[in-house]
């Protein structure tokens, strides 16, 4: 038997809180240096790429926060160990702030490119890491880049995750099951991701696009998700969304959405735990 997962809806589906019909989470990818250390060790001689990393703790994630509080929610920050050691107090200010911090690796290293032992390690590293800065029992993981193996799939379940937010197998929070194991996935997906419009690589161009033409699709993809009570997650990273005409937007489409009246917008641990007992 090949080891290619199978997903399954909750049924019956999750229902929002306070009648909402939808439900949406705003989360941000705090990759910062090591989401180019995790690529390469080249990356440790290219100094002027690191500090558009850092850029993501100096200033996306200050006015990240801002908007967050203005706008009275709360955001589920996924933030690997590295960024966590290097930069202190801005989880400390995350924390603060009341927002959920779960698991995003240690060294932001791609579970595929590494050996079992070396996923081990990112789980365990990313846990003790979080644990230093007061997070204990982070609830959710994602998988840097979103490439998520079978072996690393198993840990999560051993190591009693509640959620996973790397997959796209539906729309809709669901089941992903391999072989025995099963765990609560909640999905996201490239197009509802700030990475793919705003970011751009010296090597690998990019789109640099107009953040009207995304708050757009974003605010598009709400208003389905409305009429089918399903649920929307938006993945930014804080040096990407952060940048001074892109973070209007994000206060633009929490804005729209907190206004339709139709949300119900919560962290992904609030929304893992509103749908595991309807899947289990
Ligand atoms: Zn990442």
């Amino acid at each position: 038997m090949d080891r290619i997962p199978v997903g399954r809806p909750i049924d019956p589906a999750p229902v929002w809180p306070n009648g909402a019909k939808a439900a949406v989470s705003f989360t941000f990818d705090v990759d910062a240096e090591c989401g180019w250390l995790g690529e390469s060790d080249s990356y440790k001689r290219r100094l002027s790429t690191l500090t558009e990393g850092r850029f993501s703790v100096t200033r996306g994630v200050p006015r990240i926060l801002e908007i967050l509080a203005s706008t009275g929610i709360h955001g589920t920050f996924y933030v690997p160990g590295d960024t966590a050691d290097r930069h202190p107090d801005a989880v400390k200010a995350m924390i603060n702030g009341g927002h959920e911090i779960a698991h995003h690796g240690y060294a932001h290293l791609r579970s595929d490119s590494v050996s079992e032992q070396s996923q081990r390690e990112e789980i365990e590293r990313g846990l003790e890491a979080l644990g230093r800065h007061g997070i204990s029992g982070a609830m959710g993981y994602r998988s840097p880049s979103w490439e998520l193996t079978p072996e690393t799939f198993e840990m999560l379940i051993e190591f009693g995750f509640l959620y996973d937010s790397s997959a796209m197998g539906d729309d809709r929070p669901y089941i992903e099951t391999l072989g025995d194991r099963s765990i609560l996935e909640i999905p996201v997906h490239w197009s509802l991701d700030d990475w793919p419009y705003f970011a751009w690589m010296v090597e690998a161009g990019g789109r640099l696009a107009d953040p009207d033409m995304v708050r757009k699709l974003w605010l598009e993809e709400f208003r389905q998700a409305c009429s089918e009570s399903r649920m929307v997650t938006y993945t930014m990273h804080p040096e990407v969304i952060g940048r001074g005409y892109r973070i209007e937007m994000l206060r633009a489409v929490i804005n729209q959405i907190k206004d339709s009246g139709d949300a119900w917008i919560a962290t992904h641990s609030e929304v893992a735990r509103i749908a595991v007992p309807a899947g289990s």
